[in-house]
């Protein structure tokens, strides 16, 4: 060895290509396996009390120039160190879209609904759903994203569903002439309920307002013999720039000083609970804590807590 720092990495090489190297590395190659292609699982199921709880990944995309969308009122130097603080790039991000269901014993509860029937039916077939079992769907908001899935040409997606939303943003989207909003969500007025803050979906699903990401963005709080978990939809969609940076702006936010207020206030509840929660665009599977740091939040990514619960 004439190098006196050689990585085991190099080792290797080096093994591999002595003259007497050891029958591991003189075997006939086989041929190449195939690239795979990266990929991950689509859904995450746990218990939470009597609840079952699934995070389903619909869909994934990289995202280039991240700060045209957060942080938008910081400076290109104060977000490219936050970001490399996290060691996470900031000239591309990746986006995450993640709806929920919830299975209480009695109803199969769907919160949001992706960008596309086919996604949804998709990701639900593999956790072992068919969209007729969905009760009830919940739409925290009208954004694209969340109700996109919930119709497309074949008609309604969950033939057996009522649905259920925030009266506020219901109210705002009627008459913003919102294609998505009225071809897909306006057709079914007739089996649709509307909350307000407080409101209840059904037994041990309540609704908190989080206004800001839109008019009447809704999150909600699940509790199941004393096991708690909020699902805080788009009230945060960044685990690094909008939780350590509440105040920073993000383009979706159609009310930016109270979403950042919703911030605020909705992850210093949770992280003086103590409360884990689903974040419907944080890095699958999607769920985590907010632990109180400087001016803002840690995002702490769960790892094995929900397998503990059963
Ligand atoms: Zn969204």
């Amino acid at each position: 060895m004439t190098t006196p720092k050689m990585t085991r990495r190099s080792a290797l090489f080096a093994a591999a290509a002595a003259p007497f190297a050891p029958a591991l590395f003189s075997t006939p190659a086989h041929a190449a396996a195939e690239m795979m292609g990266s990929a991950m699982p689509s859904f995450n199921r746990f218990k939470l009390g009597g609840f079952e709880v699934t995070t389903l990944l619909v869909g994934s995309r990289p995202l280039e120039n991240p700060q045209e969308t957060f942080g938008t009122n910081a400076s290109p130097e104060d977000f490219a160190a936050l970001s490399e603080a996290n060691f996470i790039p900031s000239n591309i991000s990746q986006n995450f879209f993640t709806p929920t269901i919830v299975n209480t014993g009695a109803e199969l509860v769907l919160f949001d609904t992706g960008l596309a029937p086919d996604a949804i039916t998709g990701v639900l077939a593999a956790a072992g759903y068919t969209p007729d079992q969905i009760d009830v769907v919940v739409l925290t908001h009208m954004h694209g994203d969340h109700i996109g899935g919930i119709a497309g040409d074949a008609g309604a997606t969950f033939a057996n569903a009522r649905y259920v939303t925030g009266s506020v943003e219901h109210n705002h989207w009627t008459t913003a002439g919102n294609e998505g909003f009225d071809t897909k969500v306006a057709p079914l007025n007739d089996q649709m309920t509307f909350l307000e803050d407080g409101g209840s979906v059904v037994s041990g699903v309540t609704a908190m307002a989080a206004f800001g990401h839109s008019p009447g963005h809704m999150a909600y709080m699940l509790e199941s013999d004393g096991q708690r978990l909020a699902l805080i939809a788009d009230a945060a969609n960044h685990y690094v720039w909008s939780l350590q940076k509440p105040d920073w702006e993000v383009r979706f936010d159609m009310d930016k000083a109270a979403a950042a207020a919703t911030r605020r206030a909705l992850f210093g509840m949770l992280a003086t609970d103590k409360v884990p929660f689903v974040g419907y665009h944080m890095p699958f599977p999607g769920i985590g804590y907010a632990e109180a740091m400087d001016d803002g939040f840690r995002y702490v990514p769960v790892s094995y807590q929900m397998m503990l619960n059963g």
